[in-house]
């Protein structure tokens, strides 16, 4: 069976590929704030509440060829006629505008169902310049900011409604049986993969030798899946560790500008693949926007985040101290409960706090948890706030591990929002902390 596609439409700078990108996590595609940055994908698997689906961005096109050639053009059309759903983007930042209503006007002979979504909506008021929108006919304008996230649940909760009914289904896992033991086994699953990224110049390759050095038995260096990370496996007490380094590649570009823009790619792809991030910041610096942008992204690629504020020896103003780590409260808020580390690559200050710090982190995320207490979380939550209108989850199990994916049984679809509440409720319950978790959803007939 295909896939259900949906295209992003609109014209161009509304802010399409930056919602692709927050769709999709942040994995694939890389947008920059100027011109000219070439998008690498067009067309990925995404997934929401367990849905699989294709989301395709249609870039600079506008209907009639406008801004790519007329092939092109034709192309993206026939893509469109295909779609399943349609997220036709506009920008509540600028209003209506004429490009907006010719693209509104092609779209409306469609037989599929077009979204319309007023991006850009940081703030409140700017979420009420929705209703302009109104205007082209396409029904409510959702609100969302692709760029912070804002609203983008719901977007995609909305989403997914209008796919057609037999594509709503989630794919279910093999469940698998799993009474009693809680706990990784290092035996039978690939070591774990901690990715070190940072902006140039935090202390990536001292951490990483330090890390690596100090251990005796490193067992061997392992080709990157990209040329530009190096895997090393280190066995430890805990059981072997992969790190992969994201340093070295500073010496390689003379232009600062460019060297931060590649520190980013490096780190998406390291952490693509990788089950934990050290997040390197250098504690002279304080957080800085490059540092916000990098753990953001780390963030929505759904990977965990441990803070390493470094060069933490070079500050020994008391004051400045909580300064920093107010700082890093404020502008790294969206990382919740990360750990955050206090360390001196150089002297090695502080560095062995990692190491039970990596194996909550690692253990949580290979955890799985029996059965019964699933089952036990669930049914204490339905009953302290049931779904309402008859609606319930009748089983439920933790189908995976990596990232931790529970499957609950219900016997009619839950709304969003309760899953949602479902979600806070198992990751509350088991201490998951920043470890991303999964629900999937398959409907059984009583
Ligand atoms: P596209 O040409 O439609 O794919 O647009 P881009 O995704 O490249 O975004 C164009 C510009 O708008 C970029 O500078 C983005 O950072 C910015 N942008 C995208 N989404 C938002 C948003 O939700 N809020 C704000 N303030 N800016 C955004
Ligand atoms: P990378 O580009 O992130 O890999 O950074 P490096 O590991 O090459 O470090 C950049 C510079 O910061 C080097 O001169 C290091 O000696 C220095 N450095 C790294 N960690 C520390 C630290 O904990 N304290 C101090 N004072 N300097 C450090």
């Amino acid at each position: 069976m295909s896939l259900p596609t949906v295209v992003v439409v609109g014209r161009p700078n509304v802010g399409k590929s930056t919602l692709f990108n927050r769709i999709v996590g942040g994995q694939v595609a890389i947008v920059e704030d100027r011109p000219g940055v070439t998008r690498d994908r067009k067309e990925v698997e995404a997934e929401w509440l367990g849905v699989p689906f294709l989301l395709v961005d249609t870039g600079g096109w506008l209907p009639g060829g406008n801004e790519l050639d007329e092939k092109v053009s034709r192309q993206v059309e026939a893509a469109v006629e295909q779609a399943d759903v349609v997220l036709f983007v506009v920008d509540a930042s600028v209003g209506l505008t004429e490009d907006d209503e010719s693209v509104a006007h092609w779209l409306r002979h469609l037989k599929a169902p077009v979204i319309l979504v007023a991006n850009k909506a940081d703030n409140d008021r700017r979420e009420n310049e929705r209703w302009e929108f109104l205007a082209l006919g396409l029904g409510e304008p959702q609100a969302v900011s692709a760029l912070h996230g804002r609203r983008a649940g719901d977007l995609l909760d909305v989403m997914l409604e209008a796919l057609p009914e037999e594509a709503r289904q989630p794919v279910s896992e093999i469940p698998l049986d799993d009474e009693g033991e809680t706990l990784w086994n290092p035996n039978d699953v690939a070591p774990p993969r901690v990715a070190i990224v940072g902006r140039p110049n935090v202390g990536k390759s001292t951490l990483f030798n330090r890390l690596v050095g100090e251990d005796r038995s490193v067992v061997h260096d392992m080709a990157g899946t990209t040329r530009d990370a190096i895997d090393t496996m280190v066995d430890t007490p805990d059981g072997p560790i992969v790190f992969v380094d994201t340093a070295g590649m500073r010496r390689r570009s003379r232009i600062d500008d460019s060297a931060e823009y590649y520190s980013m790619v490096r780190a998406l792809r390291a952490i693509d693949g990788s089950d934990i991030a050290l997040l390197i910041i250098d504690a002279t610096e304080g957080v800085t926007s490059q540092d916000q942008r990098l753990a953001e992204r780390v963030d929505a690629a759904g990977c965990p985040i441990v803070v390493m504020l470094n060069k933490w020896e070079l500050i020994d103003d008391a004051d400045q101290r909580l300064e920093i780590l107010a700082e890093v409260k404020r502008k790294l808020y969206f990382v919740g409960d990360s750990p955050i580390l206090k360390i001196s690559a150089l002297t090695g200050k502080g560095v062995h706090k990692l190491r039970p710090v990596l194996q909550d982190a690692i253990e949580q995320y290979h955890r799985r948890v029996p059965t019964r207490d699933v089952n036990r979380v669930i049914a204490d939550a339905q009953s302290r706030q049931p779904a309402g209108h008859g609606v319930k989850v009748m089983y439920a199990l933790q189908g995976a591990t990596d990232p931790p994916t529970f499957t609950l049984f219900v016997n009619r679809e839950l709304p969003h929002t309760y899953l949602r509440y479902l979600e806070r409720s198992i990751r509350e319950a088991f201490e998951f902390g920043s470890t991303p978790i999964k629900l999937r959803v398959r409907k059984r007939s009583e």
